[in-house]
């Protein structure tokens, strides 16, 4: 049995903007076990991106608990935090946030900066992470040299320059066309199938979503649907 990666148990977050409150989540629990790779789905507005950002440790809960690799991330401090994104998360948008004046290269460099590792040893590791995406011969161009795809193959390799055992992607194809966005998706099949690294993906696309293991849907807050690829292709 793989160990559990994420553990949140009746979670409950509340905005607060002003006068009024936003319930963005209403008791969501929700288990990750290394090695999956899961996908979530939901209309927009459903919470789904609030959860995202609990489990990458970039917002807390109200209220309920949240378990990474079995510690309570409530008990952490800011800095804690930042540390366990720095060393176990690697994260993916739909707008792909490459710096655009810095090479491909300097861009998967970056986060390594914060990990406090040598020059030599972040190049040697963002050259990996490029070759991985297979963009190795693309290092010195600049990201609007770069079709749509590869922007988000550069940000790939760039979350995975830290070598992280979770990839948190919110609509990673959201903004590129069909087959860019298979092209993309075979990369994250392939790190989790041959790399063991744990993917938990949004979209609104069922073609995406069929390339995970299972798929958990959200609506108002709530999961309301829980399911594996099987089960999802029958109904
Ligand atoms: P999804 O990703 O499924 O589209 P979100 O998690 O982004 O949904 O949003 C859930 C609800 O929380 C929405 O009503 C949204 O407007 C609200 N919301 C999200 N982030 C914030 C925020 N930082 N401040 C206030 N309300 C927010
Ligand atoms: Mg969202």
């Amino acid at each position: 049995m793989s160990p559990t990666v994420i553990r949140i148990e009746d979670a409950h977050k509340v905005y607060n903007t002003g006068e009024v409150e936003v319930h963005a989540l209403r008791g969501v629990s929700f288990e990750v076990k290394k090695g999956e790779f899961v996908a979530v789905m939901g209309p927009s507005g459903s919470g789904k991106s609030t959860m995202m950002n609990i489990i990458g440790c970039l917002d807390r809960v109200t209220n309920g608990s949240y378990l990474l690799d079995g510690i309570d991330v409530a008990t952490l401090s800011k800095d804690q935090l930042a540390d366990i994104r720095n060393q176990k998360i690697g994260f993916v948008f739909q707008s792909f946030n490459l710096i655009s004046r810095t090479s491909v290269l300097d861009n998967v460099m970056l986060p390594m900066v914060y990990a406090g590792l040598p020059v030599p040893e972040r190049q040697r590791r963002a050259r990996l992470a490029l070759a991985s995406v297979g963009l190795a011969e693309k290092e010195r161009s600049l990201p609007n040299q770069l079709s749509g795809g590869q922007q988000q193959r550069v940000a790939l390799a760039r979350a995975l320059a830290n070598e992280p055992s979770l990839i948190l992607a919110d609509e990673p194809t959201g903004a590129l066309d069909t087959r860019t966005s298979e092209e993309v998706m075979n990369i994250f099949q392939g790190l989790n199938r041959e790399n063991g690294i744990t993917i938990v993906l949004i979209t609104h696309e069922p073609d995406i979503a069929a390339y995970a293991d299972r798929i958990v849907r959200f609506r108002d807050g709530r999961i309301c649907e829980e399911g594996g690829r099987g089960e999802e292709l029958a109904s």
